[in-house]
């Protein structure tokens, strides 16, 4: 017994140690914790053995505002609100839960599984794009409200084909089949699309199509980053569809000078609202994505971060308000994982901060969930990623699928 105290005293003492000399890039003090024979991750059917309760939406939804916020944990909400004079728009939410993240075949989920659980509400393996973890396609909810009348839009400060868009509007066992993820989007009649990678539909290596000659023949208005957004106003009023390339490639960072990402979010909203008058829905569902969170993580860059955070989160604000100003819009913002193991250290204060990462990947953290308006009442607890997906659905008033 004493022996074992003083074994555990020791290891204390170690652990704190290794606590204190982390360095940005290293891997610190893994320790495996497991229980006896148990496989990392259980099936599905052991997962939902916890019953909750998944009440339905009591008012329902016209609109979704879904922002996600690539890597966003809690570390990287922590240290952009404490930059931001200890403010954040997050803090006007009224209700907050957490959601598990894990993906079918890994405690660390990637953002590909992750989006296509909250795209399609099934639990997937990494890299898989809107399939199941037979690779089999599923209709996504942005497909659904597309095939019911809704307007719909993505918009993300990466590629549009990189796996946070393209889990809601394609369906490939690989994400980085960014080509035919490009092929998947042709295919669908999505409104409004904003986001680098023109070159996967330009310059293409697996055929000599141009997808952004095929999209205007289906009636789309396309302009790339030649063009300022913002003076792009007037031939987003007139447009029919509306596709922007904010870059040939991945876009740049906001610190670098990137400047689309609030403008064409906002306009999107305004633009598959007013198209959405003349639905029989009435109503829209769009996703904007602040991408490049994640590759701050990833680069263990707290500036990074932080600058793609506060952009983001001057988005949520405008979007909250216009949410306000409407009454029937659900907004909920969230992160697929957190990436780089991001803490706040001590000796750290609100204008100063020591920070650390424990990896340059994602961490396998539960991960903060904020929603408002009609249906945000269902959003609170800790539930599985897959669930959001659910949540929206009932919020939208769509008829209950089995899970
Ligand atoms: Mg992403
Ligand atoms: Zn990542």
């Amino acid at each position: 017994m004493k022996f074992l105290s003083i074994l555990l005293l020791l290891s204390s003492i170690i652990s704190c140690d290794s606590t204190r000399s982390i360095t940005p890039t290293q891997d610190v003090s893994k320790q495996e914790t497991q229980r006896a024979n148990t496989p990392i991750i259980k099936s599905d059917t052991e997962n939902t053995t916890i019953k909750r309760d998944n009440v339905a939406a009591t008012q329902k939804a016209k609109n979704v505002i879904f922002l996600i916020g690539d890597g966003m944990g809690i570390g990287q909400i922590t240290a952009g609100t404490y930059m931001s004079d200890n403010k954040s728009s997050l803090e006007r939410f009224p209700v907050v839960g957490l959601h598990k993240p894990y993906s079918s075949d890994n405690l660390v989920t990637d953002s590909a599984a992750a989006a296509t659980s909250f795209a399609c509400g099934v639990k997937t393996f990494n890299h898989a794009i809107g399939v199941d973890k037979d690779s089999l396609p599923v209709q996504s909810i942005l497909e659904e409200c597309e095939a019911k009348g809704y307007t719909t839009g993505l918009v993300a400060t990466s590629t549009i084909v990189h796996a946070t868009p393209a889990s809601f509007i394609a369906h490939n066992v690989y994400r980085r089949n960014y080509e035919e993820i490009a092929l998947d989007l042709l295919k669908t009649d999505v409104d409004y699309l904003v986001g680098g990678g023109k070159r996967f539909f330009d310059s293409r290596e697996l055929d000599d199509r141009n997808l952004i000659k095929e999209f205007e023949a289906k009636g789309y208005t396309v302009f790339d980053q030649l063009e300022d957004f913002i003076d792009l106003t007037p031939a987003i009023d007139k447009a029919d569809k509306f596709i922007y390339f904010s870059a040939n490639s991945d876009p740049i960072p906001v610190a670098s000078g990137r400047d689309y990402f609030i403008d064409a979010s906002m306009s999107g909203i305004n633009f598959l609202d007013s198209k959405a008058a003349n639905t029989t829905t009435d109503g829209f569902f769009i996703m904007c994505e602040a991408s490049q969170i994640d590759w701050g993580g990833h680069a263990n860059d707290s500036e990074y971060i932080i600058s793609e955070f506060q952009e983001f989160d001057q988005l949520i604000h405008k979007v909250m308000d216009w949410a306000k100003k409407d009454g029937e819009t659900l907004v909920v913002v969230t992160a697929d994982h957190e990436t780089g193991g991001y803490t706040i250290q001590p000796g750290s204060t609100q204008d100063s901060l020591v920070t650390a990462f424990t990896t340059t990947k994602h961490s396998g953290d539960f991960i903060p969930v904020f929603a408002y308006g009609p249906g945000s009442e269902m959003f609170g607890g800790i539930y599985e990623n897959t669930d959001i997906y659910f949540k929206m659905r009932s919020a939208l008033g769509f008829e209950e699928v089995k899970k």
